[in-house]
């Protein structure tokens, strides 16, 4: 659906600035996600951290025309004649009232979802459960919040005959927000979780704020059994029906009389409004699954759809994967892997993700697509809506799988170079599968497609050893460091040994993405890779060698300077090659001891030195905190700092342009909050790991294995070399691939440390291998097969390296490279 720009302007009640012509299908509030610029609206919001004012310059060369402003300096209107200004108050609060707006022009039966925990699994089987009949709009993944349901919200258009939005809340006061933008008419609770609990003072209070999404439903689902939502909801004042749901009670809406599992599927007996029992089954058996099972039942039965229909399609139900993973295939190629529900909207959030990561020159975009199934939308239309996005999205390539893309294939004739298979067997055994090298390959297909036999095709063989890394994470402990600092701090993030041994490059590329001011890598070559992956963000490099000066300039790598030797070699080094004002940054040695110069004896030298020349200029000048991390060396710490100030105040006094001054690390941004200055650098914490409490707070990778094979070995016998296991009792060993090679310390060896084993602790029995480790398995239920934590959310990587009598920065930094990295983000 559109709306003219004037119709916009009215429903905000604002005046328009510049053109009045024109239409918007399309809401942006990210510069980075622009696809039709034509007929998007920008949202210049403003946060903590950022301000899309920036953005509009970048935006309107790109072509965009509608922007939503809350300031409008006068020159705007010259520098962007073609442009259509809305002045606001707020950005944020017009996004929301538009949406709202778009949502009063529905007269349709919406579902708004919320609870702690199963609100995107209700949506997503919801989904599953009505497309077949009803064409339904809902929130792609988890777009949930105070931005994200509004944008969910603009996706209604007058095909649709159910909206489902799932709305989630940190704190008071937003909900009130949400529902006048969802306004639903059936309400759905799932449950009650503790996330998010540190803004409400008590789980009632957290109940009560996600109730006010319902006061004016029709309906309301809910687990009847759960104490404090049950009581929440007596005495919530609202005139809709109380649909709640019970395994105990049968006065309830729905009573759940039996809930049966076997190995595979779960069978429920249920009694809706007192009718004839019926039953259905799900091929699932955790409880998670059978409640959201439940609560889906409850909300279909309510919509009227039945009870035969539901038996038919319940069993059908598809786990809801989040995940979209990145990994190292053959030939050259990276695979981009979603396994999220395939269709349009998820499929542009992928495509997105694609587009905005760098990459090296010369690797072609690849989508391999199959029919998009469940979607109620006119086929024609969807694909040529498909063929749209993936163009403007930079795909190069398009590889379609099924009979319905087969018969569209028209609709993709822009993109030059595409194919089109029946099956994915149909694919696998062509040239065209053959001759795939080189690429970036999102690969995206319904279940029943069978995309697994691609992906095992085009990965790597995979060592059953694997690290992985949850690139969402990262930016959520980038963002919660972000926080402590002052909004104009501008931050360095240390990607050395490799990123803390999580990969330095796709780090790299998140980072960039969210808008880093430096990465820090230790030598030139880490810097080249880098460069040659596509990042363009500034790199520093924290020990150039002699050696690599040449390398420095030709791709734009800043190194720290923290001696006259290596200030001279690179000045001559500089001025050889003609370049002038080349970036450094100083290093000063504040009582590290390590390296730097001496602020009081070495400064005024220095500043004659870099006055004489102007092959390059200090950028900026840091010293290196010994022991940020603990409060025992606050005193020290603090002469630290005034040396550094002292002779980093010289520095400065001596040169017109402002030099960057920084200090804290990860443990300084949390202790020292006044010692930011102009930048901060982040290692550790960025990695999830706490430096001064030695806690996880927020794991980043999991290193993960698989038992090979399992034997019983009886009292006496002895496991691994130089017979040093010792069995003390008949025990059941597994063999795990995963030695010292790997980065497994040998030192955890002989129980003196342990795995995890599906959730149990499993001892290291004998001396570790080169590449084998043997675990207790006594006592533990398990397989070959079966999966191994090594360290990761359940095993927190500080227990190893406690046990090690080390700090968490070795274990991380010593998996080895042949240890396959997975990158993910949910
Ligand atoms: C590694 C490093 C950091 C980051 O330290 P963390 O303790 O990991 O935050 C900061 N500054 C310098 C100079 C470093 O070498």
């Amino acid at each position: 659906m559109s709306y003219s720009i004037e119709k916009i302007a009215s429903l905000l009640g604002v005046e328009i600035y510049g053109g009045r012509e024109g239409s918007v299908s399309f809401l942006l509030t990210d510069s980075r996600s622009l696809c039709f610029p034509e007929e998007t609206l920008f949202f210049s919001l403003r946060t903590e951290r950022g301000d899309g004012h920036n953005y509009i310059s970048e935006l309107y060369a790109r072509g965009v025309r509608f922007f939503v402003v809350e300031e409008l300096p006068c020159e705007w209107e010259k520098l962007y004649s073609q442009a259509s200004f809305l002045k606001v108050s707020s950005s944020k609060r017009a996004l929301q009232r538009l949406a709202a707006c778009h949502r009063d022009e529905f007269h349709i039966p919406v579902v708004g979802v919320t609870g702690s925990n199963g609100k995107t699994v209700v949506k997503e089987w919801l989904y599953q459960l009505l497309s077949l009949s009803k064409r339904v709009t809902r929130s792609p993944r988890s777009y949930n919040s105070q931005i994200g349901v509004p944008l969910s919200v603009w996706l209604l258009n007058e095909q649709t005959q159910v909206g489902i939005f799932e709305a989630g809340i940190s704190k008071k006061g937003e909900m009130e927000v949400l529902r006048n933008i969802i306004k639903p008419t059936i309400g759905v609770l799932t449950s009650l979780g503790d996330a998010h609990q540190e803004n409400f003072v008590s789980m009632e209070e957290k109940c009560r704020e996600k109730l006010r999404l319902f006061t004016d439903v029709d309906a309301l689902v809910y687990p009847y059994d759960d104490k404090l939502i049950r009581s929440c909801v007596d005495t919530f004042s609202f005139k809709g029906k109380r649909l709640g749901w019970s395994v105990k009670d049968t006065s309830v809406s729905l009573f759940i009389k039996d809930i049966k599992k076997s190995e595979l599927s779960t069978t429920i007996t249920y009694i809706w409004t007192q009718e004839k029992e019926d039953s259905y089954t799900i091929p699932f058996i955790d409880d998670a699954s059978i409640d959201d099972s439940i609560t889906c039942l409850a909300l279909c039965l309510y919509l009227g759809i039945k009870k035969e229909v539901l038996k038919a399609r319940m069993p059908l139900l598809e786990p809801v994967a989040m995940r979209l993973e990145v990994k190292e295939g053959q030939r050259g190629c990276t695979l981009i892997n979603d396994s999220y529900n395939s269709d349009i909207n998820s499929l542009d959030i992928a495509l997105d993700f694609m587009n905005r990561r760098p990459d090296h020159k010369g690797r072609k975009r690849t989508l391999v697509l199959s029919d998009i199934l469940q979607s109620a939308e006119d086929d024609e239309a969807l694909y040529r809506r498909v063929a749209s996005l993936a163009e403007k999205r930079g795909v190069e390539k398009f590889v379609g799988i099924g009979e319905t893309l087969i018969c569209h294939r028209k609709a993709f004739d822009n993109i030059k170079d595409r194919c089109f298979f029946a099956t994915v067997g149909g694919f696998l055994s062509s040239n065209a599968f053959r001759q795939m090298h080189d690429e970036v390959i999102l690969l995206k297909g319904a279940r029943c497609f069978g995309f697994e036999q691609l992906t095992e095709m085009l990965v790597n063989k995979v060592h059953e050893t694997v690290l992985e890394v949850n690139l969402n994470a990262i930016v959520d402990n980038l963002n919660w460091y972000r926080s402590l600092m002052k909004p104009q701090t501008k931050l360095v993030c240390m990607i050395k040994a490799d990123a803390y041994g999580a990969g330095s490059v796709e780090i790299a590329k998140t980072l960039q993405d969210h808008r880093v001011d430096y990465l820090a890598v230790a030598v030139a070559d880490e810097g080249v890779t880098l460069r040659k992956n596509g990042i363009t963000n500034n790199v520093m490099i924290m020990n150039p060698e002699m050696s690599s000066f040449k390398t420095l300039f030709d791709f734009d790598l800043e190194p720290e300077v923290y001696s006259f030797r290596l200030l001279e070699a690179l000045i001559k080094a500089a001025e050889k090659e003609g370049i002038t004002g080349f970036p450094v940054h100083i290093k000063i040695d504040t009582g590290m001891h390590r390296l730097g110069f001496d602020p009081v004896k070495d400064i005024d030298e220095l500043i004659h030195r870099l006055q004489k020349q102007s092959a390059i200029i200090p950028r900026s000048v840091f010293s290196h905190f010994v022991g940020s991390d603990s409060d025992s060396f606050d005193d020290f710490s603090s002469q630290q700092f005034a040396l550094f100030k002292q002779g980093a105040d010289k520095l400065q006094g001596a040169f017109p342009h402002k030099i960057l001054f920084h200090m804290d690390n990860s443990a300084g941004i949390e202790h020292f909050p006044y010692r930011q200055m102009d930048m901060c650098r982040l290692g550790l914490g960025l990695y999830g790991i706490n430096p001064r409490s030695n806690k996880c707070f927020n794991t980043i990778s999991e290193l993960k294995t698989t038992i090979l094979q399992i034997r019983s070995v009886p009292k006496g016998d002895t496991v691994g070399y130089s017979r040093k296991g010792v069995i003390s009792h008949d025990s059941m060993i597994a063999a795990i691939p995963i030695g010292y090679a790997d980065g497994l310390n040998r030192h955890l060896g002989n129980r003196r440390g342990y795995c995890l084993v599906n959730g149990k602790k499993a001892e290291y029995v004998g001396n570790i291998c080169m590449d084998v480790a043997m675990i207790d398995v006594t006592g533990i239920d398990c397989k070959e097969g079966d999966q191994v934590e090594i360290f990761g959310k359940n095993l927190p990587v500080t227990v190893l390296s406690d046990i090690l009598d080390t700090i968490p920065y070795e274990v991380l930094t010593n998996v080895s490279n042949r240890v396959k990295r997975v990158y993910f983000q949910d």
